[in-house]
């Protein structure tokens, strides 16, 4: 895989993800700079909030790429939307075609707060951790086949429209379980349910998110049913 990361402070994070990879997954990756600066649009109510453009993210990618039909990964430091409102539909990860992006932005702090500065407030430790279980959980997303995964959905409120967040893993130890946020918030806030794969039972989740998530995580990263699912695609192959 190609692993790109945005602006000069990523080079180790990109280290520490290519080894992570190799580890997990058995592939070589190869890391290299990039400047995403023009390719997203910047959003008003902060200085690194940007709209995900997904048709000219594609079209930068393409340019960069242009040999290679292989999978790349970005990183980025910058605050990705996927709509211009300012509310939750900021994401983590998120794959376009062949490509993986990960925001930094919202994993340095306690909560999803983006940082003032350079400012730290959970160990580089947690930080990495943070960061390669993302990683790890996209191209989850992107490698298991015929998964016996559960559909998932999050609610704001009673008057909004539930967003589908994919499927993903009934096994709340496993890396491909459900979460929007480094904490989910609380039920009165927002609900994230499920129906099972036979589309019969819907339930609730109540306690969820990315440090949850990392908490029960089994040594495997991944429950006995996705490991056995896993099918890598030769594009992550840096051929
Ligand atoms: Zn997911
Ligand atoms: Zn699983």
């Amino acid at each position: 895989m190609r692993i790109f990361y945005d602006g000069e402070d990523l080079e180790k994070e990109a280290g520490h993800i290519a080894k992570k990879l190799q580890d997990v997954f058995k592939f070589d990756s190869l890391v290299l700079h990039v400047n995403l600066e023009g390719v997203f649009s910047k959003l008003d109510f902060s200085d690194n909030s940007y709209l995900y453009d997904r048709d000219s993210f594609l079209e930068f990618m393409s340019n960069l790429n242009k040999n290679f039909r292989g999978k790349s990964l970005v990183i980025t430091p910058k605050d990705l939307y996927l709509g211009k409102q300012s509310g939750r539909d900021w994401f983590l990860g998120c794959l376009s075609q062949n490509n993986f992006v990960i925001s930094t932005a919202r994993i340095k702090m306690k909560d999803n707060k983006m940082p003032d500065k350079n400012i730290m407030e959970v160990t580089r430790e947690k930080y990495l951790k943070r960061l390669e279980t993302i990683t790890i959980h996209e191209i989850g997303h992107d490698s298991i086949v015929h998964p016996d995964h559960y559909r998932f959905f999050f609610r704001e409120n009673e008057f909004e429209e539930a967003d589908y967040l994919g499927l993903h893993c009934p096994d709340e130890r496993c890396i491909m379980f459900a979460g929007i946020d480094i904490n989910n918030p609380p039920r009165e806030n927002g609900s994230l349910f499920f129906f099972d794969s036979n589309r019969e039972n819907m339930g609730y989740v109540d306690k969820a998110g990315l440090d949850i998530t990392i908490e029960n995580m089994y040594p495997s990263l991944f429950c006995k049913k996705c490991l056995k699912q896993i099918k890598l695609s030769d594009q992550y192959s840096i051929k």
